[in-house]
């Protein structure tokens, strides 16, 4: 292998960049909102898609619960349009709801759980791989070079949805929680490097994300300052994140064809 042109560990993040959750958080979210909202309007099929749209607004469980309330009462676009205003929107339905996230977040892990406890299979087929990442990762695989998920899911769900598609990809390591804490990626990616003793900078690591937010905190932290980062455009992101990519110069906006193709022909 030619240095520089291919990793010497390659990276995921699971959620948008393997994996599009979204059947499954709305279809939790819509059992969650049911379970704790007072007096939960009727959330019908066709307000998944608009959910989906809204996806790159919600970082975490509490939220997507809240997010479903907004779509079906009616919430205006000014609401919805960006991180910020979201945040307080969230956070008025909330006071309104005489709700704290705490609930909305155990509603919503609690849901999940049971889902998947009773079936499985129909949890698993909630969550949908995209296009062309299975057969890729298992030619990377194939050729030797190491792969590792980087998600703050739990890790149980991750490793079911990848063995679903393939034992190898089970057997893939998983970073991101340890019991009782969540681990920020940078610090997981840091651990990650350590274990494949890159030099200080840790280049030869390439990351492939879907939150911007997330690269630009990997970047920002000097043992990692080399590591290669990507933003995967067909992830939960939006159109003009994924064009303010232009002006930075420490991260490459990665299409889908390009996952897919030879590490020799991603964005340099
Ligand atoms: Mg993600």
């Amino acid at each position: 292998m030619v240095p520089g042109f291919s990793p010497v560990v390659l990276a995921l993040d699971f959620d948008g960049v393997l994996c599009d959750g979204r059947p499954e958080y709305f279809e939790a979210a819509r059992r969650a909102y049911r379970e704790t909202w007072p007096a939960a309007r009727e959330v019908p099929d066709a307000v998944a898609a608009v959910f989906g749209a809204h996806r790159p607004l919600v970082e975490s469980g509490w939220e997507m619960p809240v997010l479903l309330h907004a779509v079906v009462a009616g919430e205006t676009v000014a609401g919805l349009v960006d991180r910020t205003a979201w945040l307080a929107t969230a956070r008025r339905l909330l006071g309104a709801g005489g709700l704290a996230p705490e609930t909305l977040g155990q509603a919503l892990n609690g849901v999940r759980d049971a889902w998947f406890a009773r079936d499985p299979d129909d949890w698993i087929r909630h969550n949908v791989f995209y296009p062309g990442v299975v057969a890729r990762l298992l030619d990377v695989l194939a050729s030797g070079t190491p792969v590792a998920v980087i998600t703050t899911k739990a890790e149980r769900f991750a490793r079911a949805l990848l063995a679903s598609q393939d034992a190898r990809l089970g057997a893939l390591p998983i970073v991101g929680r340890e019991p009782g804490r969540v681990i920020p990626k940078p610090e997981s990616l840091a651990r990650l490097a350590a274990a494949h003793r890159l030099q200080a900078g840790a280049e030869g690591l390439w990351f492939v994300e879907d939150l911007l937010e997330t690269l630009d905190a990997v970047h920002a932290t000097p043992s990692l300052a080399a590591a290669r980062l990507f933003l995967a455009g067909w992830g939960y992101n939006t159109l003009e994140q994924r064009a303010s990519v232009g002006w930075r110069r420490h991260v490459r906006l990665l299409s889908l064809g390009a996952w897919t193709a030879p590490f020799a022909a991603w964005p340099a």
